[in-house]
């Protein structure tokens, strides 16, 4: 799925850049609910935002498909986390995403890949907003081949 998802984007949105390793979190709450893995890519692209947001929304549902009738109760979420340093509070399109400085499964990706990219409006880079985000959850690097 992973891998679907880069070539996909490197087809319908642009070039794909650094990419991080495959991070696993545990799932909230229940404990016999899968966990969840997470990767963070870079993509260079000379589509507006709306349309990144459509591609990424249509790319959503194909997966989401593919991976309902194959393995089950799966789905595909991805999100827009920045766009350079624009600045966008559209109800349908924020940037950067707003909930990147209390997530660790987003921030040890993102630290991973671009430690020292400043937020554009706290103006603090990735590693530092990680360094003080108060989410204790883990965060483990996926160590299976199935990137
Ligand atoms: P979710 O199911 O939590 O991924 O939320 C999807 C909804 O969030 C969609 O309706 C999007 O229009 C909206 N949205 C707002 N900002 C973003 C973003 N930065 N990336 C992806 N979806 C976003």
């Amino acid at each position: 799925m992973f891998r679907w998802v880069r070539e996909q984007l490197s087809v319908r949105v642009g070039t794909v850049g650094k990419v991080s390793s495959l991070w696993e979190t545990a799932a909230w709450g229940l404990t016999d609910q899968p966990s969840f893995l997470n990767q963070v890519l870079m993509v260079e692209t000379d589509l507006t935002p709306a349309y990144l947001l459509a591609q990424t929304q249509a790319l959503e549902t194909e997966g989401g498909r593919l991976r309902r009738e194959k393995w089950g109760a799966r789905v595909l979420d991805i999100d827009i986390l920045y766009i350079g340093s624009e600045v966008l509070d559209l109800p349908e399109l924020k940037v950067p995403h707003p909930y990147i400085p209390e997530r660790r499964f987003t921030l040890v990706p993102l630290a991973e890949i671009a430690p020292d990219f400043l937020h554009p409006v706290l103006q603090l880079t990735q590693q530092q907003l990680l360094n003080q985000c108060p989410d204790e959850s883990k965060v483990e690097k996926y160590l299976a081949d199935s990137q």
